[in-house]
Formats: C-alpha cells, structure tokens, sequence
C-alpha cells in the first residue's frame, strides 16, 4: 500500500497530491515546529466511517495552543474538511493526517512570525504493526530512551518536534529485533509506547498510566476505558513501576495506528501464557465491532462519510 492518494486538503482548497509541496526554509522542517492528528476510517456498510473525530481535532488545538499557533480554521470547519478529503480521494478505509506546522517565513527559533499551513493528507493503510501483531501479540522491549520530562516538552501534546524522542526508541527496538519499545518516565515509572498508550491487566484489574506519567493523552486510550467500563472491569489510572510489566497477567498497547495490540512478552520476559489473553481479546473484539459498523456506535465513535 504507497503513501499516495489523489488529493490532500491545503489552506482550504484540495490540491493534487505531487503539487503539496513545501520550501525548505520551512520553519518546521528546521525546528519540528508542527502539531499533527493520526485518525483512522473504518470501511463499514454506510461507507467510510471516522473513528472519534472531534476528540482528534479537539486535541490539534489544544497542541496548537501549546505551540501558540492560531490555526485559521474553526474545529466545525477542519471536520468538514476532513470528510471532504476522505471522500474526495474515494477511499473505503484510511489513515487521516492533519498536520499543522509553522510555514516559510524566519529562521529564528521563534517563529510566530511564520504563516501557519493547514493540510489534511489521507491515505490508504493496514495494519500498523501487521495482521499477526494483532493476533498473536508482539515482543517488545523496555527502551533505554525515557520520555521527556515534564519540564522539558509538554508530553500531552502531539507537536511534530516530539517524535524525535520516539524515534529513538523505536529505531533501538527495530535494531534489536523487537516490534516496539516502551518507555519510561523521566523518574522511572511505565509511560507509553513509541506511538502508542500501554494497558496492563493483573488479578482482573486493568491498570494504565495517568496523565502526570509523561503520556500522550490518547484517544484509543479514552476509547479502551470507556469500554473497560462497559464491560463491568475496574480501571486504576495509577503510576505503574517497571517491575509490574514483568507481573502482569496481559499487557496491551493502544493508538490510532496500533489499534488494540496484545504484548506477549517485554525484554523476553514471557507475559501471561505468551499469548493475548482473555480481557485483551474482549476489548478487541468490542472495538473491532463497533468501528466496523456491526455493533451499535453506542458512543457516538463513528462519523460516516457518505458517497456523494
Ligand atoms: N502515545 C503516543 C506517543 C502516540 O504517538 C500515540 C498515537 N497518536 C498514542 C500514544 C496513542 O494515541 P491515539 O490513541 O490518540 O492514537
């Protein structure tokens, strides 16, 4: 599947996709100076359906406001942009890209000065971590990278910039051999994965980091509790030391891109039986259900793009 479709959604009008391009006196190609989304379609009968659209957006402009860029656009505007794109490049399901980044202007650290560029990019993708991922779990590592501090980046924001600090966990766990890493926070307690937040179950409990652990707040997270609730199990949002990955009886990651991925074993250390466990596969199958349209949208998850 190529990182390609017909159209991207530029400052308000869709462009051919070879023609979005920028200089590279980008402000954020220079200084990561940038806030993006990753949202995901699912096909369902009624067509294209986006997973949790307004949290997303909603979300872009809090990581704008960190960032203090004004994005030129209202919340109401972006999501009819966003359904205008996925319609107008025909696609079943996608991955959906809003990006917004500080433009060519000054190459001064600061650069409010600098125009500010809207672009929603959609394209046609699979699954993040693979189909098995999925089904049979991944192996994963505790990475040597920490994420930042809470005095040094504001973890709660998805600001381009960030990212370097999951690259490096990433490429550490890529080079080891292993799917992805997690890492912790700068006082050694669980955070999150590279892109995604992390679940562990132990004695029918589900714990997961809380906000103040250097975590993204994620929207696939918020999703999972809601339907943990559901489901009648206790939730603890706790600090969770290292030492109780290696205890638990299941661990998951969750994330736009990873979905509900099971862990089967992190720095080699087997987790339950080495495969996805029962309240892992519950979760998943409730998820799969409602964004693919056979179970009821409950939760109002779902806006159907309608082919028009
Ligand atoms: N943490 C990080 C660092 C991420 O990049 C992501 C992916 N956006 C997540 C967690 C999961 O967030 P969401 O469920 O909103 O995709």
């Amino acid at each position: 599947m190529a990182l390609r479709s017909d159209w991207i959604w530029w400052n308000g009008r869709l462009v051919p996709w070879d023609q979005a391009t920028v200089h590279v006196t980008a402000h954020a190609l220079h200084y990561g100076t940038s806030v993006f989304e990753g949202i995901r379609a699912y096909e369902t009968p009624q067509g294209p359906a986006i997973f949790r659209l307004r949290p997303h957006l909603a979300r872009l402009f809090f990581s704008a406001r960190l960032l203090r860029i004004e994005i030129p656009y209202t919340e109401e505007q972006l999501a009819e942009a966003v359904v205008e794109t996925v319609r107008a490049n025909g696609h079943a399901s996608c991955y959906i890209r809003p990006l917004v980044f500080r433009g060519a202007g000054v190459l001064g650290v600061d650069g409010r000065s600098c125009p500010v560029e809207v672009v929603i990019i959609t394209f046609e993708w699979g699954k993040y971590l693979g189909q098995e991922a999925l089904e049979k779990g991944v192996d994963v590592i505790v990475s040597s990278w920490r994420r930042m501090a809470p005095d040094t980046f504001p973890a709660l924001g998805k600001i381009g910039g960030q990212y370097v600090n999951s690259q490096f966990a990433a490429m550490e766990a890529h080079d080891l051999g292993y799917a992805e890493a997690i890492m912790l926070d700068a006082y050694g307690y669980v955070a999150e994965g590279s892109g995604e937040n992390l679940f562990l179950v132990k004695d029918g409990v589900i714990y997961t980091p809380p906000l103040h652990n250097s975590i993204l707040l994620g929207v696939t997270r918020d999703a999972v509790l809601t339907l943990a609730r559901e489901q009648g199990l206790e939730v603890r949002e706790q600090p969770i030391p290292r030492e109780w990955l290696y205890a638990a009886d299941e661990i998951f990651m969750t994330g736009t891109a990873a979905e509900i991925t099971p862990v089967r074993s992190v720095d080699r250390i087997r987790i339950g039986c080495g495969e996805p466990g029962p309240i892992t596969r519950r979760l998943q199958e409730r998820f799969f259900a409602i964004v693919t349209g056979q179970a009821p949208d409950l939760y109002g998850w779902l806006t159907v793009v309608d082919r028009k």
